[in-house]
């Protein structure tokens, strides 16, 4: 596919009609809080979600249709519904993301490779689709939703973090390809948020609070709305010579060196 560059074409002109912004795994949890946001900020939303509520009531300016980021035949025919609908694909945000929890010798290939499938081929599916997209129209923003777990290794999570570190390097690989046609691709990385995947951990006995708590800095883990916080400002034009980068939304977590001195007190 040849595109002009931003350099040849001249930045593109500022869309007239509402901004649209495609959301995936928008039915609950951050991407959730993420659509809320967005559509208070005035963007038209699309979510892409596997298992839409039937029925479920959609706050203005959203609409929810059924994607399942792995199928990759799918998020070609998703994308090109919503830029033909609403004349371009203005924001993605990557954010449907599972994990399997299990030590590493006892990891089965299935659940290795439905984190794989999700993590990284959806996010690259969608990215791909969504980007030729943006390449004809000469604009676009695309954030993908990483973690800590790219950066710091943690028994159980093996699958997770793998994958998660390969959003980053898509992330950097893609915005470096397409800054020069006007698509800008960053990525947040949260630390731990309460949604029901954390809230399921904690209580199956798989995660201790007390002991996230004592890692993190802040002494807290993080809301849906401190994310989407830094979502929209990826997303926004205070971000225009912002891409490449992994914003990490982790109350201190991954600048703990994490050995506090013997003693607390001076
Ligand atoms: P949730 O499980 O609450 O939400 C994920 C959403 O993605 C669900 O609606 C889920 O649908 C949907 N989804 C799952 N598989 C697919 C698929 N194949 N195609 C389309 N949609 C799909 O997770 P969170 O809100 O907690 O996490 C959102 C993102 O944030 C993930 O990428 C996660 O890795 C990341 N993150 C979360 C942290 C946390 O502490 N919560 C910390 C760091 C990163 P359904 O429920 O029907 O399966």
């Amino acid at each position: 596919m040849v595109v002009p560059s931003v350099r040849e074409a001249g930045p593109a002109s500022v869309p007239a009609r509402a901004r649209t912004a495609v959301v995936t795994g928008g039915a609950r949890g951050i991407g959730a809080g993420l659509v809320d946001r967005l559509a208070r900020d005035g963007w038209s939303v699309v979510v892409g979600d596997i298992e839409p509520e039937p029925g479920a009531e959609s706050p203005a300016g959203v609409e929810v249709r059924r994607l399942d980021v792995t199928d990759h035949a799918a998020a070609v025919a998703f994308m090109a519904r919503v830029a033909a609908e609403r004349g371009a694909i203005d924001l993605l945000v990557n954010n449907a993301g599972i994990t399997r929890a299990a030590p590493l010798a006892e990891l089965g290939l299935a659940d290795w490779r439905a984190v794989v499938d999700v993590n990284v081929h959806g996010v690259f599916n969608c990215l791909q689709a969504a980007g030729r997209h943006m390449l004809t129209a000469g604009h676009g923003v695309i954030v993908n939703i990483s973690s800590v777990a790219a950066e710091r290794g943690t028994p159980w999570r093996t699958a997770y973090a793998t994958t998660k570190a390969a959003i980053n390097g898509l992330t950097r690989a893609a915005a470096v390809e397409w800054a020069e046609h006007g698509i800008r691709v960053n990525a947040v990385g949260p630390g731990y948020v309460a949604t029901g995947v954390y809230t399921a951990a904690v209580e199956a006995g798989r995660l201790r609070e007390a002991d996230v708590l004592a890692r993190t800095p802040a002494r807290r883990i993080g809301t849906v709305e401190e994310i989407a916080d830094a979502v929209a400002f990826l997303a926004s034009d205070a971000a225009r010579f912002i891409t490449g980068q992994v914003l990490y939304v982790d109350g201190g977590f991954l600048a703990d060196f994490g050995v506090p001195p013997a003693q607390t007190s001076a």
